[in-house]
């Protein structure tokens, strides 16, 4: 204990408790006699404050000055986080990863007084992260802080010693316990750990003057049960069972950068009294590029060449992040881009790969490598459960390899990137070609944004497994920033701000993403493979050409019935039923006017009548979209899209020229496959 007791120098600890008691007056003298304190201070929230409130913000700023030898005073979110605990009121922080949530928690451990040995416990989700977290509030803010997980001493006298005895006076007590969930409640073998039997002891909970609850989203997306799907951790699911044992008054923190509408609603619910103080501050990371990009398949592992340099230059190549959610291929893809590298660098652990069923050695251990200047580890293909909260300040591009789980995730994954300065990084998604063919009314009608096409059973396919959010993700044609921001219900003013040379890859602004990779993208046969993938699955027509074809077919059919020598009602020529079926037919299956007559079980007489009209109609209409589309293909790719192409005509027989396989081979003829090299990964 010797080694804490240097944080706390005697003349230190005077002076703290003389800024936790002295009037408001002299806090008030104090923080305008310190030179240059006021302008550090956000005055323009401090004005608006009750001036009994104001006194406290001011309190806690030059209590925390004053431990930090000057180098930290708390910013507007901070301070908001710091008066709802001091106020006993509950408090959800909604704001982005790094914006500084272990320093409210600090200064609130700073303001109890010791004497009362008050003891905050802060719910972590990584052990991992749990031993950084730890040296830093001993080690900055002269905190006693223990972590409590499955490796802490389990014997009685450790505990007495150091956490709480109902017997004797401990000399130095705990002030601060960084916990993982699972150790609050009953083990899977029925129990209780000691830090579960001292929270459900009342002398104890006395004691207790805060839980703060660090990426609280996983209350709702580990620790609940989702799509048939069991909690991937059940215990974040019982935290308010705790907040029931719990003392009432005892005020819980929520913190996360991601609490979308129906996340929110759900903590709000169990883990909030009913007032409670919502603190948001933007999660927006102005200096994350965003882009999402089709590949043929994600087992193609030439797809991910891009992320090695060729010729490789261990100068040139950037810090790389590749999430990928099976486990097998996280293996796949490391070995491909370890093959890559010239000879005498292969196996050398410039590619690593990294998943939770590896030793906790071997983490601590490539993750210092991986974030090290000096280290050998470039590129890391790591499975989600062991990165997200980790952090890797240097990470240059993130790839998320298929479509994220949820937005939540997607967004956890993206906060991985650069975190230094305000320099840019790129956060991409690959997604398969069947990502743009589904549409939104295969979903059921639901709250979550999140929710996946089907149940997750054990052998879901990725199509079924496919979230709707990221799915509109994909499809997305507007700005990418926009979309997260609206998942998030992001209305603050920096919600879309951008630093890079680049929002994301939406705005037809001349993003190139191969401009961003340190190797060429993999383009090969891309064409052919959408246009197989299109084949192999029943798809409907798309919903956005739905609605313009409905409006062509309504005014056909007013048409007709207007021209109807014996006015015909207009069911019995298309019945809204009719209507509908025919809107969802593909295109690819509308290849001739008995085609249609046959997709909607009509007999020959219906087929002769009105056949042959509604097949040319929704011809021209599809040909019309096709030829926007390559149109933009190619102007996209710095040639000038020529009038009328693609080429099609309709035979004799009324069927199409132009097959969607000659049109694949025109989307492929325009490949640009040339390298651009990236100066600034030089
Ligand atoms: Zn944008």
């Amino acid at each position: 204990m010797a080694e804490n007791n240097e944080y706390i120098v005697p003349n230190l600890a005077e002076r703290l408790q003389y800024l936790r008691k002295c009037p408001a007056a002299d806090i008030t003298e104090l923080s305008s006699a310190i030179p240059g304190f006021a302008a550090q201070l956000p005055q323009d929230y401090l004005m608006e404050l009750k001036s009994a409130e104001r006194i406290i913000c001011l309190r806690a700023a030059i209590v925390c000055r004053s431990v930090t030898q000057g180098i930290q005073v708390p910013r507007k979110m901070q301070l908001q986080a710091i008066l709802a605990a001091q106020l006993g009121h509950d408090s959800l922080v909604s704001a982005g990863t790094g914006s500084g949530k272990t320093l409210p928690i600090a200064v609130n451990i700073l303001m109890d007084d010791p004497a009362d040995k008050k003891i905050t416990i802060t719910v972590s989700p990584l052990k991992r992260l749990q031993a950084t977290q730890q040296a830093d509030f001993n080690e900055r803010y002269g905190i006693r802080t223990f972590v409590i997980n499955e490796d802490t001493p389990r014997d009685e006298g450790w505990w007495m010693s150091n956490i709480y005895s109902s017997t004797k006076t401990i000399k130095n007590p705990a002030q601060h316990l960084i916990v993982t969930v699972e150790q609050l409640f009953k083990t899977a073998e029925g129990h209780f750990s000691r830090i579960a039997d001292l929270v459900r002891t009342p002398a104890f909970q006395g004691l207790i003057s805060r839980i703060n609850i660090d990426e609280a989203h996983s209350f709702y997306t580990s620790g609940l049960s989702l799509y048939n799907c069991p909690a991937f951790r059940p215990a974040w699911g019982k935290l308010s069972d705790l907040k029931r044992i719990l003392r009432q008054t005892t005020p819980w923190h929520l913190f996360s950068a991601t609490f979308p509408p129906h996340i929110l609603a759900a903590v709000k619910e169990k883990l909030m009294r009913p007032t409670f103080d919502y603190i948001h501050q933007t999660s927006n990371r102005p200096n994350i590029i965003y882009a999402t990009h089709e590949i043929d398949k994600l087992e193609n592992l030439q797809n991910y060449s891009c992320f090695v340099t060729s010729p490789y230059n261990s100068v040139a190549q950037p810090h790389i992040l590749i999430f990928v959610d099976d486990r097998n291929l996280t293996a796949k893809i490391a070995d491909h881009l370890d093959s890559c590298l010239p000879p005498e660098l292969q196996g050398k652990g410039v590619i690593k790969n990294y998943h939770s069923s590896m030793s906790q050695l071997y983490l601590d251990r490539t993750h210092s490598d991986f974030v090290s200047p000096t280290g050998t580890c470039k590129i890391l293909v790591t499975t989600s459960g062991q990165s997200v909260g980790v952090d890797f300040p240097n990470v240059k591009i993130v790839c998320t390899v298929g479509l994220p789980a949820s937005i939540v995730d997607a967004l956890q994954r993206g906060g991985r990137a650069i975190r230094i300065g305000d320099e840019d990084a790129l956060f991409v998604v690959f997604h398969e070609p069947w990502a743009r063919e589904i549409t939104e009314d295969e979903f059921e009608e639901g709250m979550d944004p999140d929710r996946p096409r089907a149940d997750l059973g054990a052998n879901a396919r990725r199509q079924e497994r496919a979230p709707l959010s990221a799915i509109r993700l994909v499809q997305c044609r507007t700005c990418v920033r926009q979309y997260y921001a609206g998942y998030l219900n992001d209305q603050t003013e920096s919600a879309t701000l951008y630093t890079g040379p680049f929002c994301c890859d939406r705005h037809d602004d001349g993003f190139d993403l191969q401009d961003f990779l340190p190797g060429s993208l993999y383009q090969k046969d891309l064409a052919v493979a959408k246009t197989s993938a299109v084949v192999s699955r029943a798809i409907i027509r798309l919903k956005s050409e739905r609605v313009e074809l409905e409006k062509l077919l309504i005014k056909w059919l007013n048409a007709k019935v207007a021209a109807e020598e014996y006015s015909r009602p207009s069911y019995e020529i298309l019945s809204a039923d009719k209507m509908r079926d025919l809107l969802r037919i593909p295109s690819k299956d509308a290849v001739s006017p008995s085609a249609i007559a046959t997709s909607l079980g009509e007999n020959q007489e219906w087929q002769d009548a009105y056949a042959g009209e509604l097949f040319h109609l929704i011809f021209e209409f599809d040909m019309e979209i096709k030829t926007v589309k390559a149109a933009k293909e190619l102007s996209k790719r710095g040639r000038p899209a020529r009038a009328g192409q693609p080429q099609a005509s309709v035979t004799g027989d009324g069927f199409i020229n132009q097959t969607s396989e000659s049109y694949g081979n025109i989307e492929s003829s325009g490949t640009n496959n040339k390298r651009r090299r990236v100066s600034e990964y030089k």
